[in-house]
């Protein structure tokens, strides 16, 4: 059995049925990293005998596991705090911080029975979209080692692509799920806003963050989120799991599903394969007996500015935290308290993230608050305004992921206006809460990965994730796998 390319769901059949153990699944997953994580870059941090430990103990408890993921190999997003593990958001200023408590999805991925494999790199911070922006260097795309993974949970798409476990959680602020999976041939999910815990996760933007999973496909989506979602006394915002069992639901029945198509979203700067690849999938959906409407969404020239304003004001001040005093990193050879702070956000941020957090003191501070900031909170309202008028003509909607496939390392960082507009179709569902699907629906002529995306209303995952296992059960794209996730 060739262990890499089954589903996490498949695996875990596997290991009930004693076909494989616990520890054989690690150990495949481990000699996977061994063997490419040197070129990939997907890991910052590999845990191989704790994971081996954790494995031969939870051997013992196969027969009487409830849960169908019991025993799989998985990985971390490393700004999910992990109790005794590195966890450093890919930055210098959080150096060996290794925090003392897990993130409640952590504790609840332990007590369902995973085996973390390690720490999965990412841009610093979460912030980028071609995790290139790591203080442990650029990840690398497995479909083309020259391109970038996406970002920012660009290590975790990587690893899944490659076969580096069966499947990672990542974060989501502005589409840092659904593009690395978009660019890697994945199946990743952002959940609705509140359904899932967000204790834990460093925050980059509380307001717009989400913990999700990054799978093979939609049916282990719907596992993981059956084992992350639901109420946790502490985080505040987090909500009662209000989509129910989403496995025991999954059919593939789409019948009578009305997916829209907003025009807006399939204008000038999408490339043309990609336009092609996701209207494909509009048709398979449409052959499986779901109606394809076509809509307006008139809101897409502002969401890009909007959605900046306000993940780089609540960063600037969510990391006003690291000051070399609380956590991780400190400067060396400072005069003075100031001079403390000074050096060691001076020295311990990369530029990225410094130039987010002048743009975000500057959009709150006292001049500019009501010109940059109350408008762009505006906006966010207009935004979930025009997605309430949608979901009155459909049920859901089909958008391209991003504009373009996988770039070039390097070429995104020269213009980070340019990486900034490529988040266009993503941020409007962090805006508005939303939940917002990427699965594979194609490759471009050089052979990168196309995604395609689908948006649902509040608590609308079920029906997501239906529609994406229903294109799945028909098309091929998410079981392919880059020539670097191929042992043989
Ligand atoms: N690319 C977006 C940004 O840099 C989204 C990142 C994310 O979702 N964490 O803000």
């Amino acid at each position: 059995m060739e262990l890499t390319k089954l589903t996490a769901l498949e695996l875990g059949a596997a290991i009930k049925k004693g076909e494989v153990s616990v520890k054989e699944a690690a150990q495949a997953a481990l000699d996977a990293v061994a063997a490419q994580n040197k070129e990939l870059n997907a890991f910052i941090t590999v845990t191989s005998e704790r994971a081996l430990n954790r494995a031969e103990k939870l051997q013992a408890g196969v027969k009487d596991a409830e849960s169908p993921l019991y025993g799989v190999p998985m990985a971390i997003k490393d700004n999910i705090c992990t109790r005794g593990v590195k966890t450093s958001c890919a930055s210098k200023i959080l150096g060996d911080f290794a925090p003392p408590y897990d993130a409640s999805v952590v504790e609840r991925l332990a007590d369902m029975g995973a085996v973390s494999l390690g720490k999965l790199n990412m841009d610093e911070f979460a912030m980028g979209s071609t995790s290139e922006t790591s203080f442990y260097g650029p990840v690398r795309n497995p479909w083309d080692l020259e391109r970038a993974p996406g970002g920012s949970s660009g290590g975790a798409a990587a690893a899944v692509s490659a076969g580096l476990g069966w499947y990672a959680i990542g974060s989501d602020t502005g589409g840092s799920i659904r593009q690395p999976a978009s660019y890697c041939g994945v199946t990743g999910m952002k959940p609705t806003y509140g359904t899932v815990s967000r204790y834990g996760l460093i925050a980059y933007a509380s307001s717009l963050d989400q913990i999700g999973p990054l799978c093979r496909d939609a049916a282990d989506c719907a596992a993981i989120l059956d084992v992350l979602q639901g109420r946790d006394p502490k985080d505040g915002t987090s909500l009662d799991g209000q989509y129910g069992n989403l496995l025991g639901s999954l059919t593939g029945d789409v019948q009578g599903f009305k997916i829209g198509l907003p025009v807006d979203c399939y204008g000038d700067g999408l490339d043309g394969e990609v336009r092609a690849s996701v209207l494909a999938a509009a048709d398979v959906l449409r052959a499986r007996g779901a109606e394809v409407v076509e809509l307006s969404f008139p809101v897409m020239e502002y969401v890009v500015p909007a959605y900046y304003i306000i993940a780089a004001a609540e960063a600037s001040s969510n990391l006003s935290r690291f000051d070399g005093v609380k956590y991780g990193w400190r400067a060396e050879g400072y005069e003075s308290l100031d001079g403390l702070y000074r050096k060691t956000r001076t020295q311990g941020f990369g530029s990225e993230v410094k130039r987010r957090i002048l743009l975000g003191t500057f959009v709150l501070s006292s001049g500019y608050y009501d010109a940059y900031y109350r408008k762009a909170l505006q906006i966010k309202a207009v935004v979930k305004d025009a997605f309430d008028k949608a979901f009155h003509q459909c049920d859901m909607l089909l958008t391209p992921v991003a504009p373009a496939t996988a770039p070039k390392l390097g070429e995104s960082l020269s213009n980070p206006l340019q990486m900034y507009l490529s988040d266009v179709y993503t941020v409007p569902v962090n805006l508005a809460g939303l939940p917002g699907l990427s699965m594979p629906c194609g490759f471009d002529s050089k052979g990168l990965p196309i995604g395609a995306q689908l948006i649902g209303p509040h608590f609308g995952e079920g029906r997501l994730l239906n529609a994406a296992h229903a294109f799945q059960l028909d098309t091929d794209y998410h079981k392919r796998t880059p020539k670097g996730g191929d042992p043989a």
